[in-house]
């Protein structure tokens, strides 16, 4: 029998209830529960697919190859239990569902409305694709108040009605601001947002209170009294210096214990949790620091970013080092003059992106870290831009280019139209929809013995996961090997480069996916963890 825990935000946005979800669930799993997360998002996209990185942050891409909310990149990251499809919903998709079935007459003449039919459609979801789990933690976007959540808050006030207080709880993620001339942290918006919940028929049980400084005992006795809550119930949240200190600092305050009180569950044994003090005392107590330069587009939100930084970081705890990030726009590349910026960096990574826009300072970083041995990570688009580089510097290609930039006779990075997944053959058209028609999700990669990449994995068969339309062009395979592109893996059928790297380099590879989507603090990607090993090396030689 599942619980559910409803997490809701009030006040403003950012607050970190992603963050207060994945701990809560890295607590129950500690204590031996098993455990699903999901979120269901207001607004009216469809998914996140087709939002821009630097409005919405990045697309987080699961192995059944939905298109998510990067905080089931945080749910992962914190339980290891792999998102799927049925874990992340939108208004966008409840509507556009609900609407198909009206079109198709499955209502029998009923009137369509959002209560029943829409919030039917949400507890559907709620509940759907779930089996032996002890809770499902699920999310709720957005700020409570907000005209757009009010069908997910309707919903789940009937959960409870319908499954029973003793299988669902509500937890408010709200803040509670420092006025500077008042000398003291401010209870009243807490107030008004647990009001504006009561309003639609819900009372949370438990409080989480962000604060930047702690909230002394008759301020917290104080909310407790005013939102109906226990005083023990009302838990202090931190700002943290890392987000892996999140799970133990709402262990020490109280949080798990709590919930195991809501639902009469046996508050011993405690969890352990070493394994989570032992990646914060590395993160806090590394032995070095190596710099690693991000050359990408969306510089300007680095939650488009959001997985890629945090693999890096798990980089580094593995080679017990701080990775400094440094965040360059691309742009600034297509002035050679600028190319002292990578001087003093150990290590230069290319992640994914779109667009010609940008495309050409990348190159260019590209030759610096191939031609100066600065190890050299490519992934997706910094893959097929390395391959670009290499034709044109290496194999005689000058005019060599991708046709996501527009027609042209040297494509060595070509549109894909056909593919096989599983054992079915994809199909796409060149002016088809946007939205949802990338390769996406898990595919195998074959690795090829004898490369550094194969020694990496230690493993012949690897699956990552995808998001992108180009593909490496074959017909350029001999030409590319000539200029000393090694193709290290590929697809099952031998049809598609899925990774390249170099002999003549202590560290430069390319990659169709992106590890960055799989990479965990207590389980650092092999090749994040190789490739932060060797800026390591080369930071020793300087
Ligand atoms: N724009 C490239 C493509 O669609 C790369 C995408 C990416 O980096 N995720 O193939």
């Amino acid at each position: 029998m599942t619980r559910f825990i409803f997490v809701t935000g009030g006040v403003v946005s950012s607050l970190g209830k992603g963050l207060a979800s994945s701990a809560l669930g890295s607590l129950l799993q500690a204590r031996g529960y098993k455990v699903r997360l999901r979120k269901l998002d207001p607004y009216l996209n469809v998914d996140p697919g087709t939002m821009s990185p630097t409005q919405h942050g990045e697309v987080y891409v699961t192995d059944d190859g939905a298109e998510t909310d990067l905080d089931l990149g945080h749910y992962e990251r914190f339980t290891g239990v792999a998102s799927r499809q049925s874990d992340n919903a939108t208004s966008g998709r409840i509507y556009s569902s609900v609407i198909s079935k009206e079109r198709h007459g499955d209502y029998l003449g009923a009137t369509v409305q959002v209560i029943p039919h829409i919030t039917d459609a949400i507890k559907d979801f709620v509940c759907a694709d779930l089996g032996d789990e002890d809770f499902c933690l699920c999310e709720i976007g957005g700020t409570v108040g907000d005209i757009e959540s009010l069908p997910f808050l309707e919903a789940i006030r009937q959960l409870r009605n319908d499954l029973g207080a003793e299988r669902c709880l509500f937890v408010h993620v709200t803040l509670l601001p420092y006025i500077k001339s008042a000398g003291e942290l401010k209870t009243k918006p807490t107030q008004h947002s647990v009001k504006e919940l009561l309003s639609v028929g819900i009372q949370p049980e438990i409080l989480l209170c962000r604060a930047d400084r702690t909230i002394p005992e008759n301020e917290r006795k104080k909310i407790a009294l005013f939102c109906n809550i226990k005083p023990e119930c009302v838990i202090e949240a931190l700002d943290m210096d890392t987000i892996y200190a999140v799970p133990v600092k709402y262990h020490e305050q109280g949080l798990d214990e709590q919930v195991m009180r809501y639902f009469k569950l046996p508050s011993e044994p405690k969890p352990n949790l070493t394994p989570w003090k032992n990646i914060v005392q590395r993160i806090r107590e590394p032995e070095g620091e190596v710099t690693i330069a991000i050359v990408g587009k969306y510089t300007s939100l680095l939650d488009s970013y959001k997985s890629l930084a945090e693999a890096l970081t798990h980089g580094g705890v593995a080679n017990n080092v701080r990775v400094n990030l440094k965040w360059l726009d691309s742009q600034v590349f297509e002035n050679p003059e600028t190319l002292h910026y990578l001087d003093d960096v150990d290590g230069i990574l290319v992640p994914g992106g779109f667009g010609e826009r940008g495309a050409e300072g990348k190159i260019r970083a590209v030759q610096v870290a191939r031609e100066k041995k600065i190890p050299y990570f490519g992934i997706c688009f910094g893959m097929q831009l390395a391959v670009i580089e290499a034709a044109r510097n290496l194999a005689g290609i000058p005019d060599a280019t991708s046709s996501e930039f527009g027609p042209s006779k040297s494509a060595v990075i070509g549109l894909m139209t056909e593919w096989i997944k599983g054992d079915k053959i994809e199909v796409r058209k060149s002016n088809g929809d946007l939205g949802g028609t990338m390769r996406l999700g898990a595919y195998p990669c074959h690795l090829v013995p004898g490369t550094k990449v194969h020694e990496i994995y230690g493993t012949d068969v690897i699956h990552e996961r995808h998001r992108h339309r180009y593909e490496v062009n074959t017909t350029y395979r001999k030409v590319l090997e000539k200029a000393g592109v090694v193709f290290c893996g590929m697809s099952p059928d031998g049809q598609l480069p899925e990774m390249i790297e170099r002999k003549d380099h202590p560290w430069f590879v390319g990659v169709q996916f992106h590890p960055e989507l799989k990479s965990k603090p207590l389980d650092p990607h092999p090749l994040f963890r190789s490739f932060i090993e060797a800026a390591v090396k080369k930071s020793r030689l300087v």
